[in-house]
């Protein structure tokens, strides 16, 4: 049984928004809250937030190119009602930071694949806005290796935009990673981040 939670959402019901995954995009889209990271990103990757009643969306754009020609898909999907009290939090800055980032810890280990992923994607937006991470950095380094929806991209990006801030949040995040041994479960995004910080480093 699907809870309508208010006429914009019973609307996106309608068109066909659901919890998975579908190129669907209805108008109503339009009128929702949009949470996406800015940096190193074309907007492709969002989290959606309803303004009247606070269900929360994911939303994805994919361009695809062949000789053919090329096109556009747009993807719209409801996340779980539990990721509501699990997500909002990452997503108010005016939180105090050392608030906001505790709260990554539970939202990144949790145990729903569309909420690790919308924290994951929601870690890279708060370092765009220049959170700063001391207890989500473990979380995150270990969530590099997780292959599931992009949750391990989201967080490579995350701590790529977060390391390139200083030599010294290099060095916490090459650090973190040595704690967490992620190199020998993630070979390829924990590489490049090292080879990354290498440069802020030397
Ligand atoms: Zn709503």
């Amino acid at each position: 049984m699907v809870k309508i939670h208010c006429a914009t959402c019973a609307s996106l019901g309608a068109a066909g928004v659901t919890t998975d995954v579908r190129e669907v995009l209805p108008k109503a889209a339009e009128t929702l809250e949009i949470f996406a990271p800015g940096r190193g990103h074309g907007d492709n990757e969002q989290i959606r937030r309803c303004p009247i009643c606070g269900t929360l969306y994911r939303y994805r754009y994919h361009y695809e190119y062949d000789v053919t020609g090329s096109w556009d898909e747009y993807y719209l999907w409801r996340l779980p009602d539990a990721a509501r009290e699990v997500i909002d939090p990452l997503l108010d800055p005016s939180q105090p930071d050392a608030q906001r980032d505790r709260a990554f810890v539970a939202a990144l280990r949790h145990d729903h694949d569309e909420i690790r992923a919308a924290a994951a994607l929601a870690l890279w937006a708060a370092v765009d806005q220049d959170l700063t991470l001391d207890a989500a950095l473990i979380p995150a380094c270990e969530t590099l290796a997780d292959r599931k929806h992009l949750i391990g991209h989201f967080c490579y990006f995350a701590l790529l935009w977060y390391l390139r801030r200083s030599p010294e949040a290099a060095r916490q995040v090459t650090g973190t990673m040595d704690i967490c041994a992620i190199d020998e479960r993630d070979t390829h995004f924990s590489w490049i981040l090292r080879k990354e910080a290498r440069k802020w480093l030397t």
